[in-house]
């Protein structure tokens, strides 16, 4: 596919099992549950975009490329990118200019925030967009199988925005999904995989994370017919994501 560009996550392991970074023109997912790791790596995505090309972001010449970041949560830490920033040389005030954030209240706001990306990502060189989380609205608003229908169709139309806006804007897209330890249970029951059945606009990636010892995390792609069924490991720092 033309013109497909990486972002680094900023571990080289994780980089390679991803085949060089999250990629634009893709929805990413990572899932896993609690404390796996998810934030911490849209927090160090939405930082790294903004590196130059040949450091593994996607600004070029005085053209920064910069970040959107949907908090569905309030998990968002402006001090984590002020750290991440300072960690790899880059001025944390500029950094943190350079990332919208935006909180969303409930499930339609989440929505109506990502049909207005259309006008916001062309026009300040948006190149990521993070979800995180994206299923915990819609989860809490339509809970049980009896909402499950609409549930999905609801979820499916969000992603399928997402993936446009991918495509069409040659940006990387983040979400998140926090789900149980043992996703094979999990999307047994679909009630709980709201994640799980989806169907991507644009060509997605899912990452399923793992806790491991101490500040260890596992990385393992799931369904992604192009890319090896392996795992990375990589650790969560002070200074971010690193190996
Ligand atoms: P949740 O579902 O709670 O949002 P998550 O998968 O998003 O979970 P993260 O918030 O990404 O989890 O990861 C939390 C972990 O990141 C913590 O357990 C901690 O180990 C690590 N962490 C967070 N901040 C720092 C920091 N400043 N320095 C070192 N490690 C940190």
């Amino acid at each position: 596919r033309m013109n497909l560009r990486k972002i680094t996550t900023g571990s080289k392991n994780l980089d390679d099992l991803l085949g060089g970074g999250i990629e634009t023109k893709t929805i990413t997912e990572f899932f896993g549950e609690f404390g796996s790791g998810k934030s911490q790596l849209c927090h160090q995505a939405s930082v790294n975009v903004q590196l130059p090309l040949e450091q593994g972001g996607l600004s070029e010449g005085d053209k920064v490329a910069k970040a959107v970041y949907v908090d569905t949560e309030g998990t968002f830490r402006w001090e984590r990118i002020e750290q991440m920033a300072k960690c790899l040389g880059l001025d944390p005030d500029q950094v943190m200019d350079n990332i919208y954030y935006i909180r969303a209240v409930n499930s339609d706001h989440q929505m109506a925030i990502v049909e207005e990306l259309f006008n916001l990502v062309p026009k300040e060189n948006v190149k990521l967009i993070v979800v995180d989380s994206v299923t915990s609205h819609f989860r809490a608003e339509y809970p049980g199988r009896e909402n499950l229908a609409v549930r999905q169709q609801k979820l499916n139309k969000h992603l399928h925005q997402l993936g446009k806006l991918a495509e069409v804007y040659n940006t990387a897209v983040i979400i998140t999904n926090q789900v149980m330890a043992r996703p094979d249970v999990f999307y047994g029951d679909p009630t709980q995989a709201v994640g799980g059945h989806v169907l991507y606009h644009a060509p997605g990636v899912r990452v399923q994370l793992k806790k491991a010892r101490g500040n260890k995390r596992i990385a393992r792609v799931v369904d992604a017919p192009h890319l090896p069924e392996a795992e990375a490991v990589f650790a969560i720092t002070d200074c971010g994501i690193r190996d």
